[in-house]
């Protein structure tokens, strides 16, 4: 099965790394939607929010933790988090993927 954010976690296409331990990666938007937007991935795939489990929501627990610790790293104290699940909602990668953005005024509702 070829995905492109396993590619990614593995290193076969190369990223900008924020940051890396067993479980998780992540890196920086290729197409970045505010002055700060990177990606956290579970390194095992994961297909979307809609797959998560009893058996892998540790993992998903995880991105959010580093997310917070990321975030902190970084001297950002407010920021979104988003994770689009299916075409509809936007998720155009279907490994899961929460985007980390900040660096600006956000609307909501979201369009
Ligand atoms: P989605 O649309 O599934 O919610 O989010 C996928 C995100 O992955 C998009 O924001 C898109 O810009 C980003 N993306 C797609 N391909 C690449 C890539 O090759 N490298 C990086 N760094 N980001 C990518
Ligand atoms: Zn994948």
């Amino acid at each position: 099965m070829s995905c492109l954010f396993c590619a990614i976690a593995a290193g076969e296409i190369p990223s900008k790394k924020v940051y890396e331990d067993e479980l998780v990666y992540a890196f920086y938007d290729i197409d970045p939607q505010a002055p700060t937007h990177f990606l956290v991935i579970p390194k095992e795939h994961i297909p979307s929010c809609a797959a998560i489990t009893a058996e892998n929501a540790s993992v998903a627990a995880h991105c959010l933790e580093v997310i917070a610790r990321v975030t902190k790293k970084l001297g950002i104290s407010d920021f979104r988090v988003v994770s689009n699940c299916g075409a509809q909602a936007g998720q155009s990668v279907p490994h899961l993927h929460f985007h980390v953005l900040a660096g600006r005024d956000m609307t909501w509702p979201p369009g």
